[in-house]
């Protein structure tokens, strides 16, 4: 059978549609919101409206019964106009997948009309300050309380609280059988009592901001538990993926975004008598770009073709592999990008700048560079774990 490397006409067709809502606002809106410490309401609310947000939810739950690989390409191209909207690496992406994927019918009933057309905004809550990258040593723990829970931990670098319904928490509780820890998930609504947050001030310009979380014996009803009590790893990994090839994605449009501004740029501007495009310590660097941007968009697509096939451990790799050569370019690109300017790089009119740090995050979240290469060199290459 051969393989088929061209996206399906559905897909080329919703790529369209979503850069002419891109276009739309462009990079200026998404900056003017960033440093005004507003929010990109009126772009998401209308990508909501048109189910760009839901592509990948159930079509009975109100989404466009799709797969991760359509909203990948969304985010993408709307990155690619110079609005990465990072929610939707956490709302429909991890939770929208989580729930769909293991939730109650009530959980499904209740969250996910809302997520798919952007009514309802979930965000996700893995990381804590003591653990980091090291997931397995979470203590954000989940004691039953009646038929309910009491949640008491602590989180770091949450995305989007302000503006969140509900927060997906990872949590711990223990197993009735053995007595040992064990992941849990946990819906939790913003406004219940316990639940505190605050702002971490970032040197980003986003409209995004993040948050410590401070989780004191909060308590939750039975229901606030996400599925069965035994399926959270499964979960888990249900999540996990979606949020690496979405990280992928936010990564490419920007790289796409940065890369087409500076081509622009060097065709135009001339100071020896030609475009600067022609010297090629421009023009090369610009190319390799170019090449690095299709390879990893080559291995995205297939991380979530992959993913959409039902193959959650297969993805694995591959959307690790994506994560990590979409992040590389697109912190390359955006600094060539600044390169191919000059002077003008840096300057807010050229909208540039206001990405340097913003491709610095894709090299550390949803997971570093570093964890990526210890999974390829551990699961890829059969090499010892060092830690
Ligand atoms: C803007 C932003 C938004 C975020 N949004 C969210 C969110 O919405 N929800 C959420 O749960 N989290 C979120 N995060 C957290 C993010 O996932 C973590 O920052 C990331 O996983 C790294 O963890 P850490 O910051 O604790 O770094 P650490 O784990 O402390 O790592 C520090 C450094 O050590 C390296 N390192 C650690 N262990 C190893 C090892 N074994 N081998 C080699 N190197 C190693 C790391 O690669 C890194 O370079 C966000 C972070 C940022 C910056």
């Amino acid at each position: 059978m051969s393989m088929n490397f061209i996206e399906p006409e559905e897909r080329i067709a919703l790529r369209k549609a979503v850069a002419e809502l891109g276009a739309k606002y462009g990079h200026e809106y998404y900056a003017k919101k960033a440093r005004a410490d507003e929010k990109t309401h009126e772009l998401w609310d209308e990508a909501g409206r048109l189910g760009y947000l839901g592509v990948n939810i159930p079509e009975e739950y109100g989404g466009g019964g799709a797969g991760i690989a359509d909203l990948a390409a969304v985010l993408e191209e709307l990155a690619a106009a110079g609005s990465p909207l990072l929610l939707m690496v956490v709302s429909p992406a991890i939770c929208g997948t989580v729930i769909s994927r293991f939730g109650t019918e009530e959980q499904k009933k209740k969250w996910l009309p809302g997520i798919a057309d952007g009514s309802k905004r979930m965000v996700f809550a893995i990381t804590e300050p003591d653990a980091g990258s090291n997931s397995h040593k979470i203590t954000t723990t989940a004691k039953r309380d009646g038929d309910g829970w009491v949640l008491s931990g602590r989180k770091v670098f949450i995305s989007g609280v302000d503006e969140a319904d509900a927060v997906l928490v990872v949590g711990r509780m223990e197993d009735s059988r053995t007595g040992k820890l064990k992941p849990a998930l946990f819906i939790l609504p913003t406004g219940t009592a316990g639940f505190e947050y605050t702002k971490i001030p970032m040197d980003i310009i986003a409209p995004e901001n993040q948050f410590s979380l401070f989780l004191d014996d909060v308590k939750l009803p039975a229901e606030a538990l996400v599925g069965e009590e035994d399926a959270a790893i499964a979960q888990l990994f249900a999540g996990l993926n979606p949020e690496r090839i979405m990280g992928a994605s936010f990564s490419l449009g920007i790289a796409r975004y940065a890369l087409s501004k500076a081509v622009s740029y060097a065709n135009q501007r001339q100071v020896w008598g030609t475009p600067i495009g022609a010297h090629q310590g421009l023009a090369h660097p610009l190319a390799e770009i170019k090449v690095e941007l299709e390879l990893a968009k080559l291995m995205t697509q297939k991380a979530a073709s992959l993913y959409d096939s039902g193959d959650d451990f297969g993805a694995g790799e591959s959307a690790n592999m994506a994560k990590y050569a979409a992040a590389e370019v697109a912190i390359r690109a955006t600094d060539q990008a600044v390169q191919t300017h000059g002077g003008n790089g840096l300057a807010t009119e050229y909208g540039l700048g206001t990405l340097v740090t913003a491709v610095r995050l894709g090299r550390i979240a949803p997971v570093s560079r570093e964890m990526v290469l210890n999974f390829v060199g551990q699961h890829s290459l059969g090499l010892p774990k060092s830690y």
